[in-house]
């Protein structure tokens, strides 16, 4: 396994620092280190941050390997300054067993670029009519914690009652998508003065706020933890916001696409922009940041929704739902929060690494950059500027919101485990990780 000594690395955003990595370790830190490595890496002007957590990712197989694979979706988590996700369980079949969610693990094992940590169905195919096999998916090699529905809204009250009383024997967590069904009957965008101008059947935000108010007073009443999906309204804000101050155990992320975007890009007819939750208001955008800012809202994830071309190049109304994310992710949040000046560098590493790992608990990940702990790092260039370039992703797919668009910054390099999977902006070969890997 090569060692690497970086030079002058900005830790956290603060003062140049040198990092020394061996054995899949961070070994010494400190200035002018006499240390020596197998590859030295000038790292002025760049910061150091702990490898990213998605708690939120589709890689889509098995059963929809022309959108996405294990393999080319952590490329392009590696890509984005990724060392750990979750994928999510809306695969064919289902991540409902205890087979399937071993697979997605072994499939991610075998990749080497990430490590990939299934999530579980809550319900049986994602039906929402029985309790898939949750006990079963735990204590399978994937040790399954995190449970969801996601695509779909766990709709009733009582199964989510159930989820709840059963993932608080496991300290687990439901990460719920907030939908109320009946409120979002083919609903194409966010209900507002744009759908109304545009004549599509709106999404209004209390189909969502609904579901989070019922699902904290639920998490309260059984002790449970509760993960919100993808905030997306003031409103989801502020009911979160209530509950924590309750002292109940509830956590929610944010998509970095509802900290830029607004339903303004619906006008343009291209379903790019198509994505659930739907794209909300300027004054949405500004409570979410401010939210994140604040520690209300835990986390940043991606959703990366990988979806073929024929899925996206499409008539608005028939178009696929979601958007790619992994490689843009750090860039947009660099731009909504640390370029406005709403999150330092410490911030992000809290909201981008420590809490997902912490609310995936995720041993290994989201740890602090100290000597001894697993060197799972990113090293971003803040001050790169160029456009994005959706020809170059590492994703199989194209439907990127972000594509010619200027954002700020780039990795240079992610090490997982101490194995650089990208260096110099590049991804490593997969022969050289898996020979150099150290599985966990
Ligand atoms: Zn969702």
């Amino acid at each position: 396994m090569s060692s690497y000594l970086i030079r002058n690395a900005k830790i956290l955003g603060g003062a140049p620092q040198d990092v020394l990595i061996a054995d899949g370790v961070i070994r010494q830190i400190g200035t002018d280190l006499a240390a020596e490595a197998d590859i030295d890496i000038d790292a002025h002007g760049l910061v150091l941050l702990p490898g990213l957590v998605d708690l939120h990712t589709h890689l889509r197989q098995p059963g929809k390997e022309e959108a996405e694979t294990v393999l080319t979706g952590t490329r392009a988590a590696a890509m984005g300054g990724y060392t750990a996700v979750h994928a999510m369980a809306n695969t064919s079949p289902v991540a409902d067993s205890a087979a399937v969610v071993e697979q997605v693990r072994e499939l991610g094992r075998a990749s080497g670029y990430c490590d990939v940590q299934p999530v579980g169905a809550v319900t049986v195919g994602l039906e929402g009519k029985e309790l898939a096999e949750l006990a079963g998916m735990h204590a399978s090699a994937a040790g399954v914690r995190v449970f969801s529905d996601d695509g779909k809204c766990v709709d009733d009250a009582a199964l989510m009652r159930k989820a709840l009383e059963y993932v608080r024997t496991i300290d687990g967590v439901v990460a719920q998508h907030a939908q109320e069904p009946k409120l979002t009957e083919g609903a194409q965008m966010n209900e507002g003065t744009v759908s109304a101008e545009l004549g599509l059947p709106g999404w209004p935000a209390v189909a969502e706020e609904a579901i989070i108010a019922r699902d904290v007073l639920l998490a309260a009443h059984t002790g449970a933890r509760l993960h919100v999906c993808h905030l997306s309204t003031a409103g989801s804000v502020e009911i979160v916001r209530w509950a924590k101050a309750q002292g109940w155990d509830v956590t929610a992320e944010v998509t970095p696409h509802h900290l830029l975007l607004t339903d303004e890009l619906v006008r343009s007819g291209d379903p790019v922009y198509k994505v659930n939750p739907p794209l909300r208001t300027e004054a949405d955008v500004h409570a979410l940041r401010a939210a994140l800012a604040d520690g209300t809202i835990d986390a940043v994830a991606t959703d990366h929704a990988p979806h073929p071309s024929a899925d996206k190049d499409c008539a608005w109304a028939v178009a696929a739902m979601g958007m790619v994310g992994l490689e843009t992710a750090l860039s947009v949040v660099q731009q909504t929060m640390v370029d406005t000046g709403l999150l330092n560098w410490e911030g992000v590493a809290d909201r981008m690494s420590h809490r997902p790992a912490r609310i995936g608990r995720l041993a290994g990940h989201g740890r602090p950059i100290s000597v001894g702990e697993p060197a799972n790092l990113v090293l971003f260039d803040p001050a790169y500027r160029g456009t994005v370039n959706a020809e170059s992703f590492a994703t199989r797919s194209r439907n990127t919101p972000y594509r010619g668009l200027e954002l700020p910054g780039r990795v240079h390099a992610t090490f997982l485990r101490g194995v650089a999977t990208v260096l110099a902006g590049e991804l490593a070969e997969q022969a050289d990780l898996i020979e150099q890997g150290d599985p966990a």
